[in-house]
């Protein structure tokens, strides 16, 4: 099958350019000069025009919760819904968390995490592995996991109970990365201290959602994002901070790569669009937009999109992690300290980031780039994904940089029942969408199908000195 994609502006990391895009198969065959294509029309199975439209990579989401197990529920979406989801946004490729329980070994988490996926994701997937259990067994497992794709291991000095690490633990799981390739990925929060300011505000009857907010000062963000960046230091392992969401946490990031360190980060829609003042609706609105780090008050949304532009943000993911209002975020009523943490974003990473470029933050370039190019380096996908060149597999959206339309829980595809950006009018969507050279989304229709997506072992990341 043979795929002709004219009369678009072909849009990477390094710019935009008219170019026709030939796909074979499953993958990208040629970009030519429109000039001269016309010879090659009768030689394609099907032409698709992208007159006005961007051709882009397909996005690449790098901090998903699909499925995953979350206080005797799970998150609303599963890799059905998820990738479905996310591939009607743009998203061509995510990279999930697997869960390793406390007790459990990493290579049965792998496997649990292989049978969600299998036979439901519409698009590829890789996985990080999430370690909540630091010791011998565990340590030993990083290296089998590294050998079978799974280059990245995520850490919390958040969540004491749960998922927390102490900072020698965090030191041994990293001194195995650095012997190994692989990266570690934090959860840069002091939760010891976080969880002292939460039992005193809940003790003084401070209950609503907007406490979320207050008790996760941006702060106790900034210091434990250092720390991780000195243990990093310490230990050699390069350092990947997910979804930072504070001023003073990106000021530990920009020292550190001032330095030259390999310390990269990440942040998301939510801390770029949502502020306090949502977590401070009315009601119980505000359980909505509960997730952690927590949405900041708006001043710091000015210092992300710097880092965006600077690269101190290398990333945009959405670490979708969906629960319905009815039912999941109710948890919480009267007691924000049990709304499930977490947000539905996977569908509008694209979109949202889009909106950037409208509003004069981003370049069309830096735009792809952070959305596809540098998620593809960053976790050893890169050449294969994160780029439209010959070879590459054919995973590309047609973008409309014209279409205007609103975000809104009544259409959106994600299996939550509210839109944390209800109402939202956004420039800029998606006209088709390829994986692999197959139709997954045009005409706004649904051609994709569950299963068809497939596992992606990654390599280290692309950026190490
Ligand atoms: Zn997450």
């Amino acid at each position: 099958m043979r795929t002709l994609i004219r009369g678009g502006t072909v849009v990477t990391a390094t710019g935009a350019s008219a170019a026709d895009v030939l796909i074979d198969g499953e993958t990208v065959a040629a970009l030519l000069d429109p000039v001269h294509t016309g010879a090659l029309v009768g030689a394609a199975d099907r032409t698709i025009d992208a007159s006005g439209k961007y051709v882009i990579p397909g996005g690449i989401d790098v901090h998903t919760h699909l499925d995953m197990p979350f206080g005797g529920t799970f998150s609303a979406d599963d890799f059905e819904t998820g990738t479905r989801a996310a591939a009607w946004g743009g998203t061509t490729s995510l990279v999930d968390f697997a869960v390793q329980p406390k007790g459990g070994s990493l290579r049965e988490t792998l496997d649990t995490w292989h049978a969600k996926a299998e036979g439901k994701a519409s698009i590829d997937y890789g996985f990080h592995m999430i370690v909540s259990d630091v010791n011998s067994q565990t340590l030993k497992e990083m290296d089998v996991l590294v050998g079978e794709g799974v280059t990245s291991f995520k850490m919390f000095m958040a969540y004491p109970g749960v998922f927390y690490a102490t900072d020698g633990e965090i030191l041994q799981a990293m001194q195995r990365a650095a012997s190994s390739g692989a990266t570690i990925m934090m959860h840069a929060e002091n939760g010891i201290a976080i969880d002292v300011l939460v039992a005193q505000a809940l003790a003084s009857g401070r209950t609503d959602p907007g406490w979320h907010g207050r008790t996760r000062p941006p702060e106790l963000e900034g210091e434990a994002t250092a720390r991780a960046i000195r243990l990093a230091q310490v230990s050699g392992a390069p350092l990947y901070i997910v979804h930072l969401s504070a001023q003073q946490a990106l000021a530990a990031v920009t020292e550190a790569r001032d330095e030259g360190r390999n310390v990269f980060a990440e942040t998301c829609p939510q801390y770029l669009y949502l502020s306090q003042e949502d977590l401070d609706a009315p009601g119980f609105e505000g359980a909505k937009y509960v997730c952690s780090p927590p949405v900041r008050p708006k001043d710091h949304w000015a210092h992300l999109w710097r880092g965006l532009r600077t690269n101190d943000l290398s990333i945009v993911s959405t670490d979708h992690c969906p629960f319905c209002f009815k039912e999941q975020k109710e948890l919480g009523r009267g007691d924000f300290s049990k709304i499930p943490n977490g947000m539905p974003g996977i569908e509008h990473r694209v979109d949202l980031l889009h909106q950037g470029v409208v509003d004069g933050e981003l370049s069309l370039a830096r735009w792809v780039e952070v959305n596809s190019t540098t998620p593809a380096r960053m976790f050893g996908l890169y050449p294969r994904k994160g780029t439209i060149a010959p070879g590459s597999d054919a995973d590309i959206v047609v973008y409309d940089p014209a279409l205007r339309h609103v975000l809104s829980a009544e259409t959106h595809h994600m299996a939550v029942d509210y839109s944390a950006y209800e109402g939202r009018q956004v420039q800029g969507g998606v006209s088709a969408v390829f994986s692999r050279g197959e139709v997954l989304v045009s005409d706004r229709r649904w051609h994709g199908q569950a299963g068809r997506g497939r596992f992606l072992p990654r390599g280290a990341c692309q950026y190490l000195r």
